[in-house]
């Protein structure tokens, strides 16, 4: 049996033709899916009871079930967490910021990247997510969303998992978040973060699309790169670099770089300077992130003054710079550290 979910459009209109149907029912039970939250077929009441048998024998959905929901002290952060049909275990966290309703979705069990400071690659990679796994994460915060007259407006990928590493996936959800008869996200509003994978950079700057791509760079040079990142050795910053730039000429977008601070490693103004001569004459954001600590690493977030040090640093070099300060700290919302902290103890408390 597959899960709907996984299905494209051009995917769900080919089934119907193989099934006698007509193809522009795809876009009904889109509408029911993504748009109406419809919870089961036989709530799809303007297709034929014969067709609605039909999927139902053939589909199954959902293929994640929620966990558990932790909400930050400031509300201004929850985060969910999955369990998949294999009972492997991912979370998203919905980041609430204005009218903003960011969904940071996890795209792989594990990661394959092993970044020093992140929870995610502490046990490697476990294995990827479906599209129907990937997809269904934002359909049920949508759905939940939904219950106080609100959507889903913005889709990071920053959850779990390294996106690049599970292209086709990533890719396909991009597209059921983007269509209009799905959940209609413009692009520009979906956002693919990597640590660095030139492969896939350049492959993506082939597609016909306009996603945001930001890149984890946490270092101003390759060799410092080398010890807080695994990756780096196999992507040498140089190269990184140019696919970014390509990728940024070709989609006319600006880049933006992810620079998680530790103390002692990345955070010193000789980073800062070199940092600023390493991005000179780019159109480029840097978003600046304190460590948030993860159990059993032996790293330190940077005392407030140096970050700010840092950040000065950057713009009085024209360098452009947020930032992010973590948000929901207190439920542990750096990736990966939910689903690692509450192991196989969860408690059910169901959708
Ligand atoms: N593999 C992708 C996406 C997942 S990580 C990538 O590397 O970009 C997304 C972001 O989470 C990273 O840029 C990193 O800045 C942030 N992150 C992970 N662990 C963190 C931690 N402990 N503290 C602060 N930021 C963290």
């Amino acid at each position: 049996m597959q899960y709907l979910c996984d299905l494209s459009i051009e995917d769900l209109k080919q089934w119907l033709r193989n099934q006698g149907e007509q193809p522009f029912r795809a876009a009904q039970i889109f509408d029911w899916v993504y748009q109406k939250r419809a919870q089961s077929f036989a709530d799809m009441t303007n297709l034929s009871k014969i067709l609605r048998d039909k999927l139902s024998n053939h589909f199954a959905f959902p293929s994640i079930s929620l966990l558990k929901v932790l909400e930050s002290e400031d509300k201004e952060t929850i985060k969910y967490l999955w369990e998949l049909s294999d009972k492997s275990r991912v979370e998203s966290v919905l980041i609430l910021s204005d009218s903003r309703r960011t969904v940071c979705v996890s795209c792989q069990v594990g990661c394959p990247a092993r970044c020093a400071f992140c929870a995610s690659g502490k046990q490697g990679l476990m294995r990827c997510l479906s599209v129907a796994e990937i997809v269904e994460q934002v359909l049920h915060i949508d759905r939940r969303l939904a219950e106080s007259g609100e959507r889903v407006s913005h889709i990071v990928f920053m959850g779990m998992g390294e996106p690049m590493e599970n292209y086709e996936a990533v890719v396909k959800a991009v597209a059921i978040f983007n269509h209009p008869a799905a959940f209609h996200i413009s692009q520009r509003r979906i956002t693919i973060s990597t640590v660095g994978v030139v492969e896939g950079i350049g492959r993506l700057a082939e597609e016909q699309l306009h996603v945001n791509l930001v890149l984890s760079l946490h270092a101003p040079n390759q060799h410092i790169r080398k010890k807080i990142i695994p990756y780096a050795r196999k992507y040498p910053l140089e190269e990184i670099l140019l696919a970014m730039d390509a990728y940024a000429a070709k989609t006319k977008r600006d880049i933006t770089y992810e620079y998680t601070l530790l103390s002692g490693i990345n955070d010193q103004l000789e980073h800062a300077n070199e940092l600023a001569a390493l991005l000179r004459g780019k159109q480029c954001t840097v978003n600046l992130i304190p460590y948030n600590p993860v159990e059993g690493l032996n790293l330190q977030r940077p005392e407030k003054e140096m970050i700010e040090q840092f950040r000065n640093r950057l713009e009085s070099a024209g360098i452009n710079t947020t930032w992010r300060y973590t948000k929901g700290k207190d439920i542990a919302a750096a990736c990966g550290q939910l689903a690692l902290q509450t192991g196989q103890t969860c408690s059910v408390e169901g959708d």
